[in-house]
């Protein structure tokens, strides 16, 4: 009895290995689902066929006030889109979960001030409310201008420093490339699982899936509070030093 108790157990034990040499390549192969074609842009910051295109130099209409929600009034000339820090933030008309965003900046030629008052705006991943922080990744002269390292350009603000400076000086086009994962939440408004973000910065990676505490505070420690879809949100900062610019602003939803 015992030994056939052990002669079935070897049995059992060879099986896997047994099983493994028996397979051919094509067990292992997947054909379907068969992933969409998408037509990539003649350059890789150029808009790919699926994106929806946010600002491509025309007018901000996509945009609207971040307080009323009236449409935006940033000014838009030569194919750019220069912050009117009179009218506030602006945000998307469209709201997102998950995306991959791509956005370009400048900072203008002989910007003025030092630390947090040097070009001072910022992407808002997550645009939550008009009383709330949201979840910004900050936008700021980061070249030769030292400010407190989880604040400064390329940081999601006061949580994660980027891994390191590729920023361009003032007057140069610069962007971001942002993969972002939107937090869940269950029905109490509990926090079902966090955010995450990965950005590359003039195509450098300067955040690596980070896992975020919250929404990004200017005082105090992070927090979540439950939201569902949002918009995407730019900073008119009211720092004194000249307002900065944007072009070429498209998102790919991906949930
Ligand atoms: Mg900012």
């Amino acid at each position: 009895m015992r030994s056939t108790l052990f002669a079935l157990l070897a049995i059992a034990l060879a099986l896997p290995a047994f099983a493994q040499q028996s397979m051919k390549p094509e067990d292992t192969e997947v054909w379907k689902p068969v992933p969409k074609v998408v037509t990539p842009g003649a350059t890789d910051s150029a808009p790919p066929s699926d994106a929806i295109i946010l600002f491509n130099g025309t007018n901000d209409n996509a945009w609207v006030s971040a307080q009323d929600h009236s449409p935006a009034h940033w000014f838009v000339h030569n194919g750019i889109l220069t912050v009117n820090k009179q009218d506030g933030n602006i945000e998307t008309r469209q709201r997102f979960q998950d995306y991959q965003l791509h956005i370009e900046w400048k900072i203008p030629k002989n910007i003025t001030g030092s630390g947090q008052a040097r070009g001072n705006s910022g992407v808002f991943l997550a645009s939550t409310g008009p009383g709330d922080d949201g979840y910004e990744l900050q936008v700021l002269d980061a070249y030769n201008n030292p400010t407190y390292v989880n604040g400064m350009g390329g940081s999601i603000y006061k949580q994660s420093i980027p891994l390191v400076n590729p920023s361009r000086p003032d007057g140069q086009w610069q962007s971001y490339d942002v993969v972002w994962t939107a937090p869940r939440f269950h029905p109490d408004g509990s926090l079902q699982s966090p955010a995450y973000v990965t950005v590359f910065y003039n195509g450098v990676l300067v955040q690596n899936h980070f896992q975020l505490q919250g929404q990004t505070l200017y005082i105090g420690k992070p927090f979540y509070k439950a939201y569902d879809r949002a918009p995407i949100k730019l900073q008119a900062h009211g720092d004194p030093s000249a307002p900065i610019s944007f072009r070429n602003i498209w998102v790919r939803p991906l949930d």
